[in-house]
C-alpha cells in the first residue's frame, strides 16, 4: 500500500491521493499514533487505497534567527527577511520591506543558516500574514540530509 505524507496546518492534515490527486481534509484525532507517526488508512472516490501519513517531528517548528532575502514571484520584488522559526515542511518570516504579501503569493526565501557558507533556498506559499510576520509552507519537504534537517535534529 502507498505511503503519502499530509500536509499540517494546526488542525487539519490535507490528504492527497497518490492517483487522482484530489485533496480533502480530516482532523488529526482520527489519525492512528503509532511511533512517531500518524498514520490514517484511506480509500479515495477514485478507488486507490493508501496510507496517510503524518510524521510530527517533520513539521515541528524549530525557533531560529536566519538573516536573508526573499524574491516575490508574481511582483519579482525583493526584500530583506529574517527567518524566526522554520521546520522541514515551512518557515515563519519576519520581513523587512512594503512590497504586499498576500495568502496565496508565493516567495522564494534565500538564507544563511549558522556556521555555513553555502545559503538555503527555498519556495513556498503564504499561509497567513499578520503584520510583517508572514508564514509559508514549502513546495518541497526539505530533507533530513540537507542542512536544514540537520539544523532540525540538533
Ligand atoms: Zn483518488
Amino acid at each position: 500500500m502507498d505511503e503519502v505524507e499530509v500536509r499540517a496546518s494546526e488542525t487539519f492534515l490535507t490528504i492527497r491521493c497518490p492517483s487522482c490527486k484530489k485533496e480533502w481534509k480530516r482532523n488529526r484525532k482520527r489519525f492512528e499514533r503509532i511511533g512517531s507517526k500518524y498514520v490514517l488508512t484511506c480509500k479515495c472516490s477514485c478507488g486507490e487505497v493508501f496510507k496517510a501519513i503524518h510524521n510530527r517531528r517533520r513539521h515541528a517548528r524549530k525557533a531560529c534567527i536566519f538573516n536573508g532575502t526573499y524574491l516575490h514571484e508574481s511582483t519579482m520584488k525583493r526584500g530583506k527577511m529574517s527567518l524566526k522559526d522554520v521546520s522541514l515542511s515551512g518557515a515563519g518570516l519576519k520581513v523587512h520591506s512594503d512590497v504586499p504579501l498576500r495568502v496565496g503569493d508565493v516567495l522564494i526565501v534565500q538564507f544563511n543558516m549558522e556556521d555555513e557558507e553555502d545559503y538555503v533556498v527555498k519556495q513556498g506559499v503564504i499561509k497567513n500574514v499578520r503584520d510583517n510576520y508572514v508564514g509559508i509552507e514549502f513546495f518541497e519537504q526539505a530533507h533530513d540530509k540537507e542542512i536544514l534537517g540537520s539544523f532540525l535534529r540538533e
